[in-house]
């Protein structure tokens, strides 16, 4: 995608009406606004130029990542601009809450049900990697349902530290990502690529699956590491006694200290767990 190469061009339009707050970001807030022109409902990120002391390439690389993406399963961006004090990034609006939210205020939830869930996120992933994008931030908060139907898609949303990388060989080394979700060899300060995603997608199956996080032992960050790094994966019975083997070596693949040792996300569409012919069909609540 060449235009990816070039800075975008803002363009200053008024043309939607702003409504409530969704949400908080680092550097303003995301608001439901109506597209005048034909009435869509879209989400506005509107971010302060004085936060980003006058320095748009942060603006720049959200923009530069996301645009001419276009997945079901992925946030689109639909439009950019800027006023004298702000940009605006409009995006297709999901209005359906967090994953977690929906997980818990739901009756029942099996393997079955986190194999339909994550198998959605792991396509979309690698739709991303396909496209040289590696997301960087993967979490549940950024998980979330396009509409309030029981049966709506899932979206990924935050691509505010999304990377493109054009070439196989690119590396990143910015130390990035939500604490938890991060993987070892970011947090070693390492050179790192797209497996970061598929450890982050791995943390995310874990806590579905049995509400809490793999590592809530830990007592800080550096023992965190040491027990990532050991490859510890600890399947407490008293919570997964009715989980199946195969998600337990799904989780664990995806949770391999070596990046190269990890599953990609093409390895991982085509486990036996995630293709859902392992997965256990009983309730989990
Ligand atoms: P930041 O990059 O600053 O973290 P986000 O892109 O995560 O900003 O947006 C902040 C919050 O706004 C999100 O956590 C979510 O609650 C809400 N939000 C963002 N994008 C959308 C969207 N497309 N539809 C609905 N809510 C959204
Ligand atoms: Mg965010």
């Amino acid at each position: 995608n060449s235009n990816r190469d070039q800075p975008p061009t803002y363009v200053k339009k008024k043309g939607y009406t702003f409504g409530r707050v969704l949400g908080s970001g680092t550097f303003g807030e995301v608001y439901q606004a109506k597209r005048i022109k034909d009435g869509v409902q879209v989400a506005v990120k509107v971010i302060r130029k004085s936060l980003l002391n006058g320095d748009p390439t942060m603006v720049n690389k959200e923009i530069n990542v996301m645009r001419g993406l276009k997945h079901p399963n992925i946030v689109q961006l639909y439009d950019y601009f800027e006023s004298r004090d702000r940009y605006y990034l409009v995006f297709s609006l999901a209005t359906g809450g967090e994953l977690f939210e929906r997980i818990s205020q739901q009756g029942r939830f099996s393997e079955k049900d986190a194999v339909r869930v994550m198998r959605t996120v792991f396509e979309a992933v690698a739709f991303l990697h396909d496209h040289h994008v590696v997301h960087r931030d993967l979490k549940p908060e950024n998980l979330l349902y396009r509409d309030e139907s029981p049966d709506s898609p899932l979206v990924i949303a935050d691509f505010g530290i999304a990377r493109v990388m054009t070439d196989e060989n690119d590396v990143l080394s910015t130390v990035c990502g939500s604490y938890g979700y991060v993987a070892p060899e970011i947090c070693r300060r390492r050179k790192y690529g797209k497996p970061v995603d598929v450890w982050s997608l791995g943390i995310i199956t874990f806590t579905i699956l049995c509400g809490y996080s793999p590592y809530y032992f830990c007592e800080n960050a550096q023992e965190m590491l040491a027990v990532m790094e050991r490859h510890e994966v600890v399947f407490d019975k008293r919570y997964w006694w009715g989980v199946s083997d195969g998600a337990k070596e799904f989780i664990r693949a995806c949770l391999h200290p070596d990046p190269a040792q990890r599953l990609t996300v093409h390895q991982a569409l085509r486990h036996p767990w995630l293709e859902g012919t392992t997965a256990l069909d009983n309730d989990l609540l």
